[in-house]
């Protein structure tokens, strides 16, 4: 997100009188940054990790936790060297980078700079993580840890915080969690109340709960208040906001309080950027089921596995008009999804992009898409950005709104870093020597390092292997959402078939040839994960055993190559079944503590030995095979 401005952010009711404003600019200094920058060739690959962490606190007497809302006093620590850094009062460049998050408990550590585009550099990555988590806990106190859980299992229960305070915060209205618990910049809660105010009601987030043996049928949630009369919106939950057999929850907090594991490409120039944002798209369900982590909400066994639909709904801001619930009247558009979900277009021009790829229906601005045509915008780059543009800019500071379109881009990425896609396709900044950049964004974060590294140089390999073998993973876009939503089921990498391309090799103009209608070079079917993933006889190579040919194909050490095959190794036994998930894994951890009453309930007591458990694991102070296998042993 780059450092945050500062300023006074206008509510929501004098915000949207400058959202034209906002668009209007941002779309020109989009133009800008595109008429300088689109024939940038850069040489090399550079790429890097953002794995956010949950702090902690532990009280080993009383055997609980809490999460701890200090994370503001441990940036200041955490990022002293690199201001030291750009201040010149230090030489060298930092070996992490940290970034506040939206929980006050957050943390987001990246590495000091980029990654290069050698094998040195792949294995550079997990001694990297390792370090930042040494990093962080150095900047924290004692009892304080950096957890790389997506969600902390109790996020939502009382007295979960420390320190503690009452959920009645005027920002989120929740009736579970306080407006203390989000980021105090400016910007947070005015993000937080802009959006509920938009959409005129309160998010509404609901998982379905695990039922288990205990687990009452129908579920109806004894913990909510159901009858609080603190906010208007507080009737929400008994008027059908809340659904049975669901765990419903009411704040932004709930999503952008889940940890990603996300990874940032700069290509060679635009086009194989924009050639990467479409090849990886269809790998971003696969990516998030094998990555699955998170089944615990509020205190709760879900029956998912992940957790992209509770983001996606918690920064849901579309009005009853834009959900379709209403004839439009004061709105412009029906929007089918979230500011948060998958990608609605792609993106690439080459000659392997055919039309019928994008069967979805492609909302987008049409002023905007006409200025940026008239400007020699392509007609698919042009349609990306209005479909961006159909938001709104939800925060905006009263004294940032006359900027410099030619040396600020603050318009643009109010827009584009408040859609947040499975994929993002980042211009570079103005004036900058930073080259156009793709981020693959939907993966969770991993206990481990190992693990953590493992599906970072996975991916990094992935894109690799898709440039030198120009592999084509093209299927259609409601494909693509159909994995999403198979994804998040409770081990969907065991049970469950995933849309995938059966001929990635196929060139484009085959099925075009006239005369041989018959074979159809297109064809895509369901796949199980192992098949994705290791292969499928006569049929997909798989991802592993393509980056594997790739490898023997280059000039490699020894033992680099064996730490890359530990890392194919891990992401290969997941998805046969081999190893289990995260989401597995904590799971079976819940499933069998001794103060487990099989009611889907995650008590305090088996979220301490849990999040402890969790810890011990980052550490390497505890090695279960059934998660990493033999490899880090
Ligand atoms: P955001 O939160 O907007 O996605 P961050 O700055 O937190 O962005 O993270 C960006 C990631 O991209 C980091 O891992 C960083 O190392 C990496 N990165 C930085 N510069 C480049 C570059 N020129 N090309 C590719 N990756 C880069
Ligand atoms: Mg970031
Ligand atoms: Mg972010
Ligand atoms: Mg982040
Ligand atoms: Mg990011």
């Amino acid at each position: 997100m780059g450092l945050l401005s500062l300023g006074t952010p206008l509510p929501w009711s004098e915000a949207k009188e400058f959202a034209d404003h906002v668009r209007k600019h941002g779309i020109e200094q989009f133009l800008n940054i595109y008429h300088h920058q689109k024939n940038v060739q850069k040489q090399c690959l550079l790429w890097g990790d953002e794995i956010e962490y949950i702090v902690v606190k532990f009280n080993d007497k009383e055997k609980t936790t809490k999460l701890s809302l200090r994370a503001f006093d441990i940036l200041e620590i955490l990022e002293k060297p690199e201001h030291d850094w750009l201040e010149g009062i230090t030489k060298d460049a930092p070996d992490a980078l940290w970034r506040p998050e939206y929980g006050r408990y957050m943390i987001e550590g990246t590495p000091g700079e980029p990654y290069g585009a050698t094998f040195r550099d792949l294995v550079g990555v997990e001694p990297n993580m390792k370090l930042r988590r040494k990093m962080a806990h150095a900047a924290m106190n004692p009892d304080e840890y950096a957890v790389t859980l997506v969600n902390y299992p109790r996020l939502g229960c009382p007295h979960e915080l420390d320190p503690d305070h009452e959920p009645n915060g005027k920002a989120c209205q929740s009736m579970f969690v306080p407006d203390e618990i989000i980021n105090p910049h400016a910007r947070f809660p005015t993000l937080t109340a802009n959006i509920r105010r938009r959409r005129g009601s309160k998010v509404q987030i609901n998982m379905p709960i695990y039922h288990d043996i205990n687990t009452p049928k129908p579920f109806i949630d004894p913990t909510i208040s159901w009858d609080r009369n603190l906010f208007d919106h507080d009737k929400e939950a008994k008027n059908g906001a809340a659904l049975p057999d669901h765990i419903y929850m009411d704040a932004m907090a709930f999503g952008m309080g889940c940890c990603c594991l996300q990874i940032t490409f700069q290509a060679c120039n635009i086009d194989e950027g924009r050639r990467l944002y479409d090849q990886l798209a269809p790998v971003a369900p696969i990516m998030m089921a094998l990555s699955a982590n998170s089944p615990i909400y509020r205190g709760y066994l879900a029956d998912v596995d992940a957790r992209w639909n509770v983001i996606s709904s918690s920064v849901d801001d579309r009005t009853p008009e834009e959900r379709g619930l209403k004839p439009l009247a004061n709105d412009r558009f029906v929007i089918n999804k979230s500011r948060y979900d998958s990608i609605d277009s792609y993106l690439s021009n080459d000659a392997t992009y055919k039309a019928k790829y994008d069967d979805i229906d492609l909302v987008y601005d049409q002023a905007i898409y006409d200025r940026l045509r008239e400007d020699g915008v392509d007609d698919k780059l042009a349609k990306h950005v209005a479909h961006l543009f159909i938001r709104d800019p939800l925060v905006i500071f009263k004294e940032l709104l006359d900027l410099d379109d030619k040396n600020s881009s603050d318009h643009f990425e109010n827009l584009q870093s408040t859609n947040w896609q499975t994929m993002r396709f980042k211009p570079p900044p103005p004036n900058s020597s930073i080259g156009w950049r793709v981020e693959f964004r939907s993966m969770e974060v991993q206990l481990s390092d190992f693990e953590n590294a493992a599906y970072s140089v996975f991916i990094v390999l992935l894109t690799r292997v898709i440039l030198s073998f120009g592999l084509n993973f093209y299927i259609p876009l409601s494909k693509v959402d159909a994995n999403m939503k198979t994804a998040h089921k409770r081990d969907a990498v065991l049970n469950e078939k995933f849309y995938f391309r059966k001929n990635v090799f196929t060139a484009s103009q085959s099925s075009s040839r006239p005369g041989t209608p018959v074979e159809d070079d297109d064809e895509y079917e369901l796949m199980t994960m192992n098949e994705i993933v290791n292969g499928k006889d006569n049929g997909f190579p798989g991802f592993v055993p393509l980056i594997h040919s790739y490898l023997n194909s280059t000039n490699i050490d020894i033992e680099t190559r064996c730490k890359l095959s530990s890392y194919l190794s891990l992401i290969s036994k997941r998805a046969s079944g081999e190893l289990l998930t995260g989401a597995a894994y904590i799971r079976q951890f819940v499933m069998n503590h001794p103060a487990y009453k099989k009611d889907s309930v995650v008590s305090s007591e088996i979220t301490y030995d849990l999040v402890k458990r969790a810890d011990q694991i980052a550490k390497g102070e505890y090695h279960p095979t059934e998660l990493l296998g033999n490899f880090t042993a």
